[in-house]
């Protein structure tokens, strides 16, 4: 696979009239190219020579795919951590792009999701302080909410601008008055990833807002776009979304160990045969008590 930004060639020559780029002369003026906004792989040296490719140019002008990276909670998963790459056409929908992601790690798509990013003003350790003494209430007539932790959420639509139960655990501040909220289904990638109020701000998928799989999702590049979202990389056994996160080192400790005790039987016979998305095969795919392994 080719680095994924290496998709955008650099400009040498105009589309249209086939002129290349020049610094000024005494007798000319300095020429430079320019791309195609929407799908960044044309380049011209003027809105007239664009303007006259456009009839040629329209049926190819395709908003390159974003290539993104989801983490699953990289800071406490890491032996393995637990990644999947996606390219992604840029006029998907966010409700697309969740359904997407229940596929490639394995979630079982029964709980409350968002996407959110982050206000580089908060501060957890702020909020936690006023939440022990008891200030931040999770219920529709709060008075107060503490400090704003997103610029943006969103939300499945039936949920935007209530406090969905599932937020209720420790979820006090995920709602806010002052966090803006667009619904999964009707936005677009391509509304907020070119946006350039959250080009800078932290995202992430948040899926299962009891256990809080935390997915933090990295921009890796662009790439030439195609009709469907592409799996392109991944490391890391889908993860039991039931498990919680320390329940889930638990279990590979559990698969690790060589003479694993009661409690460690009873999860990994939980897993083989009990959790809603286990794996029959247990870790790793060579059987019950296989070594964990990657995908
Ligand atoms: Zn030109
Ligand atoms: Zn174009």
């Amino acid at each position: 696979m080719s680095t994924p930004n290496s998709f955008a060639s650099p400009a040498s020559v105009c589309d249209n009239c086939g002129k290349t780029p020049s610094t000024s002369t005494s007798s000319s003026p300095k020429l430079q190219l320019s791309k195609c906004s929407r799908c960044k792989a044309k380049w011209y040296c003027s809105e007239a020579c664009q303007i006259a490719d456009w009839d040629a140019h329209r049926p190819a002008c395709k908003r390159p795919n974003y290539i993104l990276q989801f983490n699953l909670v990289p800071d406490i998963i890491r032996d393995p951590a637990v990644f999947r790459t996606l390219s992604v056409p840029a006029t998907t929908t966010f409700a697309k792009l969740h359904n997407a992601l229940q596929v490639a790690f394995g979630w079982a798509n029964t709980h409350g999701y968002d996407f959110a990013w982050a206000d580089p003003a908060y501060d957890s350790d702020e909020n936690e302080a006023l939440d022990r003494e008891g200030f931040l209430e999770c219920f529709e007539d709060a008075t107060f909410w503490g400090f704003r932790k997103f610029v943006l959420r969103l939300r499945e639509k039936d949920k935007l601008g209530v406090h969905n139960p599932d937020t209720m655990g420790g979820h006090v501040n995920r709602t806010h008055p002052e966090t803006k909220e667009k619904s999964t289904e009707h936005t677009k990638l391509f509304k907020i990833l070119d946006d350039k109020e959250y080009s800078d701000l932290e995202m992430e998928y948040m899926y299962d807002f009891g256990d809080n799989w935390r997915h933090d999702i990295i921009r890796k590049g662009r790439a030439p776009p195609t009709s469907h979202i592409v799996c392109l990389d991944g490391r890391g056994h889908g993860v039991a979304q039931d498990a919680t996160i320390t329940g889930w080192e638990a279990l590979k400790e559990a698969y690790r160990s060589p003479s694993p005790n009661e409690e460690q039987r009873d999860n990994i016979y939980w897993y083989e045969n009990e959790a809603m998305n286990g794996d029959s095969n247990g870790l790793g795919g060579g059987g019950p008590r296989a070594r964990v392994g990657y995908k």
